[in-house]
Formats: C-alpha cells, sequence, structure tokens
C-alpha cells in the first residue's frame, strides 16, 4: 500500500492547507494509480500570506552573521545525506526518472547546500586602496530582500536547492513555488531545513499552478529578485512582468544542445554520451543531447551503433533499478513529443527507431515514449532546432569543423556543447567558438557539477549564472563603502594630486 498524505503550504512555520481549501492531486507518470499525495492548489491570497512572513522573518534571518546561517544550512545537508535514499525514491515516484537519477538529483542538493553553508565564512567583498590619503574602502554584499522562486519538475530537488540555498545564504528570504507536478521534493528539501533550525518564515512554500500561485509571486510588489527555471515561454513572461517594477530577475530557460562528433573520435566513447545525454532523464533535461552533429566519415557507422543501443534501452518504472528510461512527465508532454515526430516526419526527417508512445503491458498506467532517431536531419528544420524536451535526438550530417560549429550555433539556445575529437586543436577552436554557457570535451552535454557556473546564452538565459559563486551575485546587491579618516573633506577625483 502507497501512502498518500495531504501537504499544505509552509508559510511562517506551518503546515497550512489553502485559503480556498482546494487541494491537486500528485500521481507517478510511470503507474497513474499511484497517488503520491495532495498538495495545497494555491492562489494569490496564500502568496500574500507567504510574502507577509518573508517579510517579517527577513530582519532577523538578515541580522544573524552569515557563518550562523552556514551552520543551519549545513546541519540541513547532513539530513539530507541520510534521508537521500527516501528522497530519492520520492522523486522518481513523482517525477519518474530512475533511481540513480533521483539519487544523482539529490545528491546535488546535498552538494549545493555543502557548498553554500561554506560561503557563510566566504562572502568576500574587495578591499582596494583609495585615491586620498586617510582614506578607506571595500565593498560589501547585501541581501536583495525576498526572494520569489518559481522552479520546474525535471530536477525537483535539486533546482530548488540551486536557488534557495544562495539565498539563505546571503540573508535573504524565500517564498517558492514549486512545479504542480513535482512538489514533493520541495516539501522534503523544506522539511530538511525545518528539521535543520530554520526559524519560521524564512523559507515558505506555496504549491499550485503556474499563472495562479506563480504569477502572483512574480509580481508581488515585495518580492525582490524572481529566479525562474522553466521553459522560455515562460521566462518571458516572468521577465515581462519584472521590468516594469525594475525587479531582479534571473532566469534559466530552454536549450537545444549539441554534441559534435568529428572524424577521428573515438566513437565507442561518443555513443556512450549521445546515449546517456540524448535519453538520460527520458530527454528531458536542459542540456539534454537532442542534436548530434556527425562529420560525414563517421555518420554511418555511429548511426548503426548509436540505433541499437537506443533500441535495447528498457524503458519503464523509475523504481525498477534494471530500467534505463523512465515515463515522460505527464500527458501533454507526451503529446508534445508526438506532435513533434509528426512535424519532423512531415518536413522530410528520416525516421530511424521509435516514434510511438508505448502503452501496452508494464507502461499500460504511465506516460512513455519510445526512444526515438531521426536521421539525414537539416539543420534548419523544426526537429533540429526547437526544444523538444523528450527521447528524440536529430543527426544531422557535416563536412567539417567550421561547419559543426556553424550548425551548432545556428539555434536561438545556448546553454551546452559538447565535441568528442582527439585533435587538441579541434577541441581548443570548439571550445572558443561554441557560444554556449556550458561546454564538454570527449563527455556529453549534461553533467554540470555545483562549483562551476551553471546557465547559457541567447534564448536560454538573460545573462546570470546559477551555482558557484556566480551564484551569489544573483540574490545579492553590492555596496561600496568609503571611509575617511583625515579629519578634512577630501574631494574625490579634485584633491588627489
Ligand atoms: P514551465 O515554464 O512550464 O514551468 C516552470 C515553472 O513556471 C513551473 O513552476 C510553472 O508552474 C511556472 N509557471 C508556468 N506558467 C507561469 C506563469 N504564467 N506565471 C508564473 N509561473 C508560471 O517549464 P517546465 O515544463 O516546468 O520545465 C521544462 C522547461 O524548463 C524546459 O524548457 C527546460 O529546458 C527548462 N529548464 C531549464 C533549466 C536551465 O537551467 N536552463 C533547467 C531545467 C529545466
Amino acid at each position: 500500500m502507497t501512502e498518500s498524505p495531504a501537504h499544505g503550504n509552509f508559510i511562517g512555520g506551518r503546515w497550512l492547507p489553502a485559503a480556498s481549501g482546494r487541494t491537486t492531486e500528485n500521481r507517478n507518470p510511470a503507474d497513474q494509480d499511484e497517488l503520491i499525495g495532495t498538495f495545497a492548489d494555491s492562489g494569490a491570497e496564500d502568496v500574500e500570506k507567504a510574502v507577509a512572513a518573508a517579510r517579517e522573518a527577513f530582519p532577523r534571518w538578515r541580522a544573524l552573521p552569515a557563518p550562523k546561517r552556514g551552520e543551519i544550512l549545513y546541519r540541513a545537508a547532513e539530513i539530507l545525506v541520510k534521508r537521500k535514499e527516501e528522497f530519492s525514491r520520492d522523486a522518481t515516484r513523482e517525477m519518474g526518472k530512475v533511481l540513480a537519477e533521483t539519487r544523482g538529483d539529490v545528491q546535488e542538493a546535498i552538494d549545493m547546500t555543502y557548498y553554500m553553508a561554506g560561503e557563510g565564512r566566504r562572502q568576500f567583498g574587495q578591499t582596494t586602496p583609495s585615491e586620498m590619503v586617510a582614506k578607506f574602502q571595500m565593498s560589501i554584499r547585501m541581501p536583495v530582500g525576498i526572494a520569489g522562486l518559481i522552479t520546474p519538475w525535471n530536477f525537483p530537488m535539486a533546482i530548488p536547492s540551486w536557488k534557495m540555498m544562495p539565498a539563505l545564504i546571503l540573508g535573504n528570504t524565500v517564498v517558492i513555488k514549486p512545479a504542480p507536478d513535482t512538489p514533493l521534493s520541495t516539501v522534503n528539501l523544506i522539511k530538511a531545513l525545518e528539521e535543520a533550525g530554520l526559524p519560521p518564515g524564512v523559507v515558505n512554500m506555496v504549491s499550485g499552478g503556474g499563472p495562479e500561485a506563480g504569477a502572483p509571486l512574480m509580481t508581488h510588489k515585495d518580492v525582490g529578485i524572481v529566479s525562474f527555471t522553466g521553459s522560455t515561454a515562460t521566462g518571458r513572461k516572468v521577465s515581462e512582468a519584472c521590468a516594469s517594477a525594475f525587479k531582479h530577475c534571473h532566469l534559466e530557460m530552454g536549450g537545444k544542445n549539441v554534441i559534435m562528433v568529428m572524424d577521428d573520435a573515438d566513437l565507442d566513447l561518443a555513443v556512450d554520451g549521445a546515449v546517456w545525454g540524448g535519453f538520460g532523464t527520458t530527454g528531458q533535461r536542459c542540456t539534454a543531447a537532442s542534436r548530434v552533429i556527425l562529420h560525414k566519415q563517421v555518420y554511418r557507422e555511429f548511426t548503426d551503433r548509436f540505433v541499437s543501443r537506443a533500441k535495447a534501452l528498457k524503458v519503464g518504472n523509475g523504481l525498477d533499478e534494471s530500467v534505463q528510461m523512465g515515463p515522460v512527465i505527464n500527458r501533454p508532454q507526451l503529446e508534445k513529443i508526438e506532435s513533434y515526430v509528426q512535424i519532423a516526419q512531415d518536413e522530410g526527417a528520416k525516421l530511424v527507431t521509435g516514434g510511438h508512445r508505448l502503452d501496452k503491458g508494464p507502461h499500460a498506467k504511465g506516460f512513455f515514449h519510445e526512444p526515438t532517431v531521426f536521421g539525414d536531419c537539416d539543420p534548419k528544420m523544426r526537429i533540429s532546432c526547437e526544444e523538444v524536451f523528450g527521447p528524440v535526438v536529430s543527426l544531422i550530417p557535416v563536412g567539417s569543423l567550421d561547419e559543426a560549429i556553424a550548425v551548432g550555433n545556428a539555434v536561438d539556445y545556448g546553454l551546452s556543447a559538447a565535441i568528442y575529437t582527439r585533435d587538441i586543436n579541434k577541441a581548443f577552436r570548439a571550445m572558443r567558438d561554441m557560444y554556449t554557457g556550458i561546454f564538454y570535451v570527449n563527455a556529453p552535454t549534461i553533467g554540470a557539477e555545483t562549483h562551476l557556473p551553471f546557465g547559457g546564452t541567447k534564448n536560454t538565459g538573460n545573462g546570470h549564472r546559477e551555482a558557484c559563486v556566480q551564484a551569489l551575485d544573483v540574490f545579492s546587491e553590492w555596496k561600496s563603502i568609503y571611509i575617511d579618516y583625515s579629519g578634512t573633506l577630501q574631494r574625490a577625483q579634485i584633491d588627489n594630486d
């Protein structure tokens, strides 16, 4: 028997039902008969209460020394370590990806929480000589205030942690609205923080739909920064909503990532990378390798090997350790994948394998799709340019490294790219010329670690970076401080001869 508990919003340190009393169901995408729980279906009134709680908690949290804030985060990381298996299983049940991957998802939250705990003792600013005598100057970080976080479902614990931990260590208070498909992992993350001793009101959660609960959060006048991860279409709405109020706005959006396989590549390695990059997380990663650009010399051989590996992938419930690829998140996403399969064929791409939903036998109760490969794709086809967010990979033949780089860059997104080559010169040229926020050599487009900046160019982002110390810039303002101890008026740029 699976439990199906009722989860409320977390406001001011208490778990509360939505003001309307409404709830929504969260079901396993691999088995719609499995009810994971019910969650508060929130609206503007709940957001108002959550923001009020965050506002009230802000002065005290901000005044707590950053190393003390770090100690709470450190304890939360220890709790996440202890409960990793339980939280990973919950994430697989609500999101679908295989257990090995949700263990990685929770591990990423652990890494980020430890990392940001350490930043409690490392919020370094600058000190620099003045142009005047007897004058001291330095810069310090200030929290922005209330951080409104809006997150997607594909990394249900990692992404909330990427936003929450840097916000908290800097002294911001938080209101998070998780994706409607995966609120349980955010509940679990918050429970770890609660158990670690986070004071009431410092983190608040409102679960519910985007327009209903996300929109009032991003437009709330007391929210100083909105940090959003999700589709480019929604990100545009967030950006527009924040612009008129000059609200800080941090966007991490879609991708159309590329693996480039050169004629001198280790093909075994490249096939391994393309299978993991294309079909890991059922292709539902912002960094998924949904395009493989192949030098014509290796096109046939790579395709044969890649396709036979794609066909052999075991698709099923992610809780079964022998399964290699889980379901897609929900019915609309399955239908979107099917529509792209049709679009690709209408545009003349060659369906090499897959192309259908799986809905019989072990797949009857979930949202499953075959690993799908299109061959001989033209770079201008929609399947080569648009984000599908499913287990669909386009193979694009090219004649040279220059052409690979040109095709690789010819999309609206700029998140991640990779090259497989044994030629160091080619690797460095691609590294220099691919206009993406992340680049890999002899590894697929996925696999970011928490202590390097994460994010992308063009329609993937708006110039900020998640993770690493760069995340601190998202959630803080700089203050420059000048201290004149000369006892006289010294006018900058005038009295400095
Ligand atoms: P989505 O845009 O549909 O939803 C993301 C979040 O925004 C959810 O919490 C949703 O409820 C909320 N939302 C939706 N409409 C809203 C509105 N009008 N106002 C306020 N909030 C609203 O995206 P998704 O389907 O959850 O996630 C998939 C997308 O996320 C893909 O495009 C993927 O590439 C992207 N993604 C990007 C990164 C990155 O770091 N660049 C990481 C993971 C996922």
